[in-house]
């Protein structure tokens, strides 16, 4: 019987159990792919407070380092499932074996929904992202292009409209599902340009993104944009359904709770992406981690 056990070694689940090892707990991490979890993706971190440069793999070694020095297992394999025991014990389910535990911190991250093209992966990092917020300044007095119609797209194209020469936002209908009010204030920025009705079709460049190709869902041309950089904002996937039997989802697949990152059942715990909030960023995540650590070591008695 481990005292907590977290799913998922990224910013979220490494920041947990560095808290709940420096409050004396035992704690078991399983861990689905590679310790980092989203950000080793990034080559370069720079809105974490406390560090002016990092690359994203540096950023994580770091966590992942401190948390296992301070004496935290690590399983790779992906947690399939929860059960409550009669004794409000808890079992972490694998495809190969299950773990008993005191409490849980599910900290599972969300993956940005993809556009599904040719070397959109190779390309990440290179020109592809997900996030204009962390990668936005990159892209200083250059063209790029926005894709999306919700408001994480419209704000993120407002963002880059203010130190990027163009900025072309894509969406492959003829109106925005987001704010009228941010719309509006977009429409009225002079480099920013609607290329609507139209889907990215191709991604072109070698090792960095050149330009994209959109084309035309009402007439079915094509033209290419060029572009250095791409930031797609079609949404984020969650992957809590195994959970689900154990935790609330929102109608997004979020799992909800409170402030002390407490599900609606006792003893289970969320930090990081994984969870209903606002801002889904590295800060946010660490936080989230130490909250619920500190409540899960609580619950521990
Ligand atoms: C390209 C990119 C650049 C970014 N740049 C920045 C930046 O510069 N600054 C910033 O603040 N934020 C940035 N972000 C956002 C930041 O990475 C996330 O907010 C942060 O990683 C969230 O951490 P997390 O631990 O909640 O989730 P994640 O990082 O997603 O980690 C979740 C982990 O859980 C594992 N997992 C999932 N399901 C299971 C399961 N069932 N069993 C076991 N393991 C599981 C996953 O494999 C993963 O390792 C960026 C995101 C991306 C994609």
């Amino acid at each position: 019987m481990t005292d907590i056990i977290i799913i998922g070694a990224g910013t979220a689940g490494l920041s947990a159990t560095i808290y709940a090892r420096r409050a004396g707990r035992e704690a078991l991490i399983l861990e689905a792919l590679s310790y980092g979890g989203q950000i080793v993706n990034t080559p370069e971190v720079e809105n974490y407070p406390g560090i002016k440069h990092i690359s994203g793999f540096d950023f994580a070694t770091g966590l992942y380092e401190q948390a296992t020095e301070l004496g935290a297992k690590i399983v790779f394999a992906k947690a399939t499932g929860i059960t409550v025991n009669p004794d409000g014990s808890k079992t972490v389910h694998t495809a190969s074996e299950d773990y008993n535990c005191k409490a849980v911190i599910i900290a599972t991250g969300a993956k940005n929904r993809p556009l599904g093209l040719d070397r959109e992966e190779e390309l990440t990092g290179s020109g592809v992202s997900y996030c204009a917020t962390c990668d936005g300044a990159f892209y200083k007095k250059q063209p790029v292009a926005v894709n999306g119609g919700g408001n994480t797209a419209v704000e993120d194209a407002a963002f880059l409209a203010n130190y990027c020469s163009k900025v072309y936002v894509i969406h492959r209908r003829d109106s925005f599902r987001a704010d009228e009010a941010e719309v509006a204030k977009l429409k009225a920025k002079d480099n920013v340009e609607f290329v609507l009705n139209s889907t990215i079709t191709r991604l072109i460049g070698e090792d960095e993104l050149e330009g994209v190709e959109v084309t035309d869902k009402i007439s079915g041309e094509s033209k290419i944009l060029e572009v250095s950089g791409l930031f797609v904002a079609i949404g984020q996937m969650p992957d809590n359904n195994s959970f689900s039997s154990v935790v609330k989802l929102d109608e997004k697949g979020y799992i909800t709770a409170g402030e002390d990152c407490l599900t609606e059942t006792e003893g289970i715990f969320t930090a990081g992406d994984c969870r209903t909030k606002s801002v889904r960023q590295l800060t946010t995540a660490a936080a989230d981690g130490a909250v619920a650590a500190l409540a899960a070591s609580a619950y521990c008695g």
